[in-house]
C-alpha cells in the first residue's frame, strides 16, 4: 500500500466537506488532498485550495466555472464535464462523496465503476440508485464506507460479526426540532424553526430532512443497500440525545451499540481510516454529562415522510427515485417560502402516486424519472398547491 492516499472531495465547501478537510489536515501524513470541488461556493473553494494546494479544483456550476476559468491560479480549474475523467483516470485512492442530493449521482456512479474507495456522505445517490451502485461496486471492487453517522455506527458494530447472524439493525433518530410539537400546530412551522436542529450542525437540505424525519427515511433505504437487509430488519427508534449513533441486534439477543458525541468528524475519520482507527486530540464523551439516554417510538402519522420512505422501499422499482426527487423539490420549495412545512409530504405522496412504477429503472431511466418529477412540480405547483 502507498504511504499516502490521494483524496478527492466532491462538495468540499459543504458541511461534510469542510469537516472532511479538518480531518485530512490532522492526518496530513496519511493523505494528500488532490482535488476539491464545489458547485457555486467559489470563494470558499479558493480559500481551501490556497491552504491545501490541490492539483486541481472543480466547479460544477457552469456559470461560476466560466467566470473563473481564465484566472491565473497555481492549480488547474476544471468544469463538471471533466469530473468523470478525473475520477476515472487520475491517481485517486479515495473519493469523498459529499455533494448534496441527486446532483452527486453521476460522480458516485463513476467512482463505483472505477473501483475506488468511496467515503459516502451523499445518501441520496444510494436511495435513487442503490441497486446499480452496489452492483457496480461489487464488479469493480470499489468499497463504499458510509460517512452517515448511523451507518458508520452499524458498520462499526458489524466488524468481526457474520451478517447472517444479524437479527435487525436499529437506526437512532434525534426526532429533530419538532419531536414534541403538536401535530395540529405543524402548519405554523417556519423556515427558521425547521433549520434549528437540536443536536447536529448540518447543511440546510439535511436539516429540513431531519425536521420532517425524511432524513431517517432516506437512511432506512441507505441501510438496506449498504447492509443488504430487508425493510423488516431495519428499525427506527427515537433517541433525542443523539449519543447512541445506532445499534445492531444479533440472533442471540445481544445488542451492540456505537456511542460518541454528535460530531460528524468521527464518522468522517472512520470512513477514511477504516478498517483502522486514528487517534484524535479533541475531547470525547463524558457519561456524567449525558446521564440520561432516552428512547421512544417514532410517530408515523406526525412524521409522514418516514412512512413514505418505508413504503417506497417496500414497493421498490422507481419509487425510491421518485421519493428522493420529490423530496428535493419539496424541501427547496419550503426553503424558498413557497409551501408550508406540512405540504412537503403531500408533494412527495402526490409524486409517488403519479410516477411510481414497480420496474427497477436503469441509469438512464433514473435520470428520466428525476427530470419528470422536477418538471411536473415546476409546471403544476401553482394549480395544485395554491402557490402564488
Ligand atoms: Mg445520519
Amino acid at each position: 500500500m502507498k504511504s499516502k492516499q490521494n483524496v478527492i472531495i466532491l462538495g468540499s465547501t459543504g458541511s461534510i466537506g469542510t469537516s472532511a478537510l479538518e480531518v485530512l489536515e490532522s492526518n496530513s501524513d496519511k493523505f494528500t488532498v488532490k482535488y476539491l470541488s464545489t458547485n457555486t461556493r467559489v470563494d470558499l473553494l479558493l480559500e481551501q485550495a490556497k491552504k491545501f494546494q490541490p492539483e486541481g479544483i472543480i466547479i460544477t456550476d457552469e456559470k461560476a466555472y466560466n467566470e473563473l476559468k481564465l484566472s491565473n491560479l497555481p492549480f488547474k480549474i476544471y468544469s463538471r464535464t471533466d469530473l468523470t475523467k478525473i475520477i476515472v483516470e487520475e491517481d485517486i485512492d479515495v473519493v469523498v462523496a459529499a455533494m448534496v442530493g441527486f446532483a452527486g449521482l453521476e460522480s458516485t456512479l463513476e467512482a463505483a465503476k472505477s473501483g475506488k474507495k468511496i467515503a459516502l456522505a451523499n445518501k441520496e445517490t444510494l436511495v435513487a440508485a442503490g441497486h446499480i451502485i452496489t452492483k457496480l461496486a461489487q464488479k469493480s471492487g470499489a468499497i463504499i464506507i458510509p460517512i452517515d453517522s448511523e451507518h458508520s455506527a452499524i458498520l462499526q458494530c458489524l466488524v468481526g460479526e457474520q451478517r447472517e447472524q444479524v437479527r435487525k439493525i436499529i437506526l437512532t433518530a434525534s426526532g429533530g426540532p419538532f419531536l414534541n410539537r403538536d401535530f395540529e400546530d405543524f402548519h405554523n412551522i417556519t423556515i427558521e424553526e425547521a433549520l434549528r436542529h437540536p443536536n447536529w450542525k448540518m447543511g440546510n437540505k439535511i436539516t429540513i430532512d431531519s425536521a420532517t424525519m425524511m432524513n431517517k427515511g432516506l437512511e432506512v433505504i441507505e441501510a438496506h443497500w449498504l447492509f443488504g437487509l430487508p425493510k423488516d430488519q431495519i428499525e427506527v427508534i427515537i433517541h433525542p440525545q443523539s449519543i447512541i449513533h445506532s445499534m445492531v441486534e444479533f440472533v442471540d439477543g445481544s445488542i451492540k451499540a456505537q456511542l460518541g458525541i454528535p460530531d460528524m468528524k468521527l464518522p468522517i475519520q472512520y470512513a477514511l481510516s477504516y478498517p483502522e482507527r486514528f487517534p484524535v486530540s479533541y475531547s470525547t464523551m463524558d457519561f456524567i454529562k449525558y446521564s440520561q439516554l432516552t428512547f421512544q417510538k417514532p410517530d408515523l402519522n406526525k412524521f409522514k415522510c418516514l412512512e413514505l420512505a418505508y413504503r417506497s422501499l417496500e414497493l421498490g422499482g422507481s419509487y425510491p427515485v421518485v421519493l428522493n426527487s420529490a423530496n428535493e423539490v419539496a424541501v427547496q420549495k419550503f426553503l424558498d417560502n413557497e409551501i408550508k412545512f406540512t405540504q412537503i409530504p403531500e408533494i412527495i405522496e402526490d409524486a409517488l402516486e403519479k410516477f411510481g412504477t414497480s420496474k427497477e429503472p436503469d441509469v438512464d431511466e433514473i435520470f428520466e424519472f428525476d427530470a419528470k418529477v422536477r418538471e411536473y412540480f415546476q409546471k403544476s405547483n401553482k394549480v395544485i398547491y395554491g402557490i402564488s
